[in-house]
């Protein structure tokens, strides 16, 4: 704790379905809350990109981040971002939306299985252990197909069933079952030269740890892992930064004395203190 430089990776303004604030007013609220730097990374769900909305939203959010950019330039970095969800059920739409603006920093998420609903609405009642242990061999086998993909720069929240089935559902999932899988994708996103996240949501929210958990950080670190991104998934002013700090001593922990943020797309990393 009382770490110098607090950069926030993963954020949503009122430009995700499930933001709440500007991007003008989070700036503000970041710089109050004295981080360094925030990343706004909108929502762009890559199978629903049309009929969502996603591909005119993922513009303005865009320009919006550029115009608060400007605006705080000296007083807080600023990053364009934008969390990917599922670019692999439609890879020529992802790649032209990443080659058509100039991102910072792009995370690659999994937030559905195909022609399926968010984990966040599905209903868990439904599975007996057999159908959650399915759901789960196919999430992995997805963020694996992700992670060969490889084009973007950090791999947001890896287990991100587990919010809703350990955390919301309190349904128990022993997370060691998958260990092959999960070294299947953090083998691939090292030699992809890709970041994994820490995504520090989970902190606040039922699931009480972060996603991924501490164990499989340290074992990323151990497979030979370097870079390393934390974000707070804040949908709200109040959550900006949240677990921030603890995604940091978890890094620490596991052995990993920087952190990198993402300028234009290129990694930079800073020391951790
Ligand atoms: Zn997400
Ligand atoms: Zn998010």
């Amino acid at each position: 704790m009382g770490y110098k430089k607090i950069l926030d990776l993963h954020t949503h303004t009122d430009n995700s379905f499930d933001g709440h604030h500007s991007t003008m007013f989070l700036c503000e609220c970041a710089e109050l809350a004295g981080l360094r730097g925030i990343a706004f990374t909108d929502h762009v769900e890559i199978d629903y990109f049309t009929r969502d909305g996603h591909d005119k939203r993922s513009v303005h959010s865009y320009f919006e981040i550029v115009k608060a950019r400007s605006a705080f330039t000296g007083k807080l970095l600023v990053f364009a971002g934008v969390e990917l969800g599922q670019p692999m059920y439609d890879i020529e739409t992802a790649e032209k939306l990443i080659g058509s603006l100039k991102y910072d920093i792009v995370i690659g998420s999994v937030h559905n299985l195909r022609n399926m609903q968010d984990f966040w609405f599905l209903d868990y009642e439904q599975y007996d252990a057999n159908g959650i242990d399915a759901l789960l061999r196919e999430y992995f086998y997805e963020e694996q197909l992700l992670a060969d993909w490889g084009k973007f720069d950090t791999l947001g929240h890896l287990t991100y069933p587990l919010r809703y089935i350990c955390g919301e559902h309190n349904i128990p999932v022993n997370i060691g079952d998958y260990s092959a899988e999960i070294d299947g994708i953090l083998k691939s996103v090292i030699k992809n030269g890709r970041a994994l996240e820490i995504n520090t949501s989970g902190l606040r929210q039922k699931l009480g740890k972060t996603m991924p958990d501490e164990n499989i950080v340290a074992r990323y670190r151990e497979l030979g892992g370097e870079l390393l991104t934390i974000g707070s998934d804040a949908h709200y002013s109040k959550d900006l930064g949240a677990g921030i700090e603890d995604g940091m001593d978890i890094a620490k922990r596991c052995g990993f004395s920087k952190l990198t943020f993402y300028q234009g797309r290129e990694p930079i990393q800073i020391p951790i203190e």
